[in-house]
């Protein structure tokens, strides 16, 4: 089995998003109001080669954001808190092309949650499934998903994911999870906190567990440091699946990678452990 990053552009946002401030609703409004950006930081995506066929988690950010009216005008975040740096070339599709991998040869694409840099390559995988979170599809296409920032707008026509279905088997301090490979070496976690039913996809590989993360942290500092986002939209329960991902990185082997941290790169490729880290 082997485990591939591909950045596919880059995002800055406000210094407030990575690292939260304030309480409750506030805490979005402080973002907004921030003056200080982040670095740009990678936008990563994962490609699992498995023997029981190739496996993408996240579809990374599209090019096409780059369009003066992909964003919708009238959304805060996106004219204040949000840039997007998505060449044609980064995106997911040409990148497994370089790998030698033909996106219509993925098998199963696993999102973590809906936002669009984790969404915005979708197109790119007519003929794959693609396994989402029920509750966040649902909450996507609401107007109220629409406030947070989805863009079910830009899916593509052809988009009728399949929805995960926990079963009560537990792992380490996870409780319910998910298995993609029969082999049980791919496992879907609920990780709820950035968004309410963001999830984690965790590959075994003999003693070394990768986390495959999404956004549960924007860093592995961020989160050894229990430092919720700004954009969870309850910070309480970001704390609890930060606390469960550091309490089964006590017990197993497990490198850690966000989607959005400039380390996780290194870190997959050393196999650096979180307690060695
Ligand atoms: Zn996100």
């Amino acid at each position: 089995m082997n485990i591939y990053p591909i950045q596919t552009g880059t995002v800055a946002i406000k210094s407030k998003q990575r690292i939260g401030q304030g309480q409750g609703l506030m805490r979005q409004v402080n973002l907004l109001f921030d003056h200080s950006w982040t670095e740009f930081l990678p936008i990563y995506a994962w490609v699992i080669e498995h023997s029981e066929g190739v496996v993408v988690v996240d579809t990374g950010e599209t090019a096409r954001t780059a369009q003066p009216d992909y964003f919708p005008k009238w959304h805060p975040y996106y004219r204040f808190a949000v840039r997007m740096n998505v060449l044609p070339e980064h995106e997911i599709g040409p990148q497994l092309r370089s790998l030698g991998i033909k996106p219509q040869d993925v098998k199963k694409v696993i999102l973590t949650h809906f936002h669009t840099d984790h969404a915005g390559g979708l197109s790119h995988f007519p003929s794959s499934e693609i396994l989402v979170s029920e509750q966040d599809y649902r909450i996507a296409r609401t107007i109220s998903g629409r406030m947070s920032g989805y863009l079910p707008q830009h899916w593509p026509s052809w988009f009728t994911p399949t929805g995960i279905r926990f079963e009560q088997a537990s792992l380490g301090p996870f409780k319910n999870s998910y298995r993609v490979t029969t082999q049980g070496d791919v496992i879907v976690v609920p990780t709820p906190g950035h968004t309410a039913a963001h999830v984690s996809v965790i590959v075994r590989d003999d003693d070394c567990y990768f986390f495959l993360a999404g956004d549960t942290s924007y860093t592995e500092q961020a989160l050894i440091e229990r430092q919720v986002d700004g954009v969870s939209p309850n910070a309480k329960v970001a704390r609890q699946t930060i606390d469960n991902i550091l309490e089964f990185a006590e017990n197993q082997r497990l490198v850690y990678l966000p989607s959005h941290d400039p380390q996780s790169t290194m870190r997959l490729e050393k196999r650096q452990t979180l307690s060695a880290g």
